[in-house]
């Protein structure tokens, strides 16, 4: 890529208007953080407005009987539509928001307007299943934003990659069934929200496009970059996407206070690397990070200084291969993975 890449940055201080009980973990004041790695470079991002996504957009994803139970509870709001999930006054217009966002930011870049670009938004969104909200989710925005993609902008097929700590189990369960669109995620296992076991791996014609990369907790930056390097890229390779998503969410740093993974800022700087080789390598670099999870203020500017870093950098130039050691627990990940998914991708049975 020639000169400065053109990364596309979506902020505003409405997504800080989605306000749960005290002491919720998923807090306005997480986009705190991530404003300030944003606004270390300010100047060299491109910034969208965001508007709320209609009902059409949001109705590709998800049931009607959603979005008017949704509409309803807006009405009564403050209320909690699980043990986990809240909605306030203003929740269900942030939610629209962000799912708005995403859509405006996954279709700029499809139509290269933009090269890459972040969407710093909450609420997050890949717990949402396509008839509840669920874990702090109320609308699936990477779901919405990857059909908005197929459906308006003739984009084929999608790899969504779900690097948060967590399961994304309404992302896996909107496509599961549809192999134009690679569901891989990493996660601690077991750990909420209970689903994505390696055998998980796509239903009917989709089977063999959704790939899980269930982590024992303690993970850290080696562990990453093995299951980077010796899973998702030879995945990757195999399916060829024309667009790559990222379910960013940075609750896998080691200073996170609902997981148990050992990631570091560097993790996270490593993955992205990744993630955009990839993205040049298969996709014209057309590639999008959505916020998700993410819960210690630490944790989130780091990793959002992490990807901008990667997404502005001119040339960040390929990563060498790391050794894995043989009979580590990593390794015995990676054998799992390999068992199920060896037939499918053509890449893997290289590991
Ligand atoms: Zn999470």
């Amino acid at each position: 890529m020639a000169g400065s890449p053109s990364v596309g940055i979506v902020e505003d201080p409405r997504y800080r208007d989605h306000v749960g009980p005290a002491g919720h973990p998923e807090r306005p004041e997480r986009l705190v953080a991530v404003s300030d790695a944003i606004a270390a470079r300010g100047d060299s991002l491109q910034r969208l407005a965001p508007r709320a996504a209609t009902p059409d957009e949001i109705l590709r994803v998800h049931d009607p009987s959603h979005l008017a139970a949704l509409e309803r509870a807006a009405q009564q709001a403050p209320v909690r539509l699980d043990p986990d999930t809240y909605l306030g006054t203003d929740s269900l217009e942030v939610a629209q928001l962000a799912a708005g966002a995403a859509v405006d930011l996954v279709r700029a870049v499809c139509r290269r307007d933009l090269d890459t670009g972040l969407a710093a938004i909450r609420p997050p969104g890949h717990h949402a299943e396509h008839d509840r909200a669920m874990g702090f989710c109320l609308l699936n925005n990477v779901a919405i934003a990857a059909r908005a993609a197929q459906a308006e902008e003739g984009v084929d097929k999608i790899l969504i990659l779900d690097w948060d700590v967590h399961h994304g189990n309404g992302t896996q369960h909107s496509f599961e069934e549809d192999p134009s669109i690679l569901y891989a995620s990493t996660h601690q296992f077991p750990f909420y929200p209970g689903t994505g076991d390696f055998g998980e791996a796509g239903r009917g014609r989709g089977l063999g496009t959704t790939v899980n990369v269930p982590l024992p907790a303690g993970c850290g930056d080696a562990e990453y970059t093995a299951v980077a390097q010796r899973v998702l890229a030879p995945v990757a390779r195999s399916y060829r996407p024309d667009l790559i998503i990222v379910s960013c969410g940075f609750d896998a740093h080691r200073d996170d206070p609902l997981a148990a993974m050992q990631l570091s800022g560097e993790g996270f700087r490593i993955l992205s690397r990744v993630v955009r080789g990839l993205a040049e390598e298969l996709c014209g670099g057309r590639l999008v990070l959505l916020l998700e999870g993410g819960y210690a203020l630490s944790g989130l500017r780091e990793g959002t200084s992490a990807v901008l870093d990667v997404l502005l950098d001119p040339d960040p130039g390929a990563l060498d291969e790391a050794p894995v050691v043989p009979g580590t627990h990593i390794q015995q990940v990676l054998d799992r993975v390999h068992q199920v998914h060896a037939r499918n991708f053509s890449g893997l049975s290289a590991l």
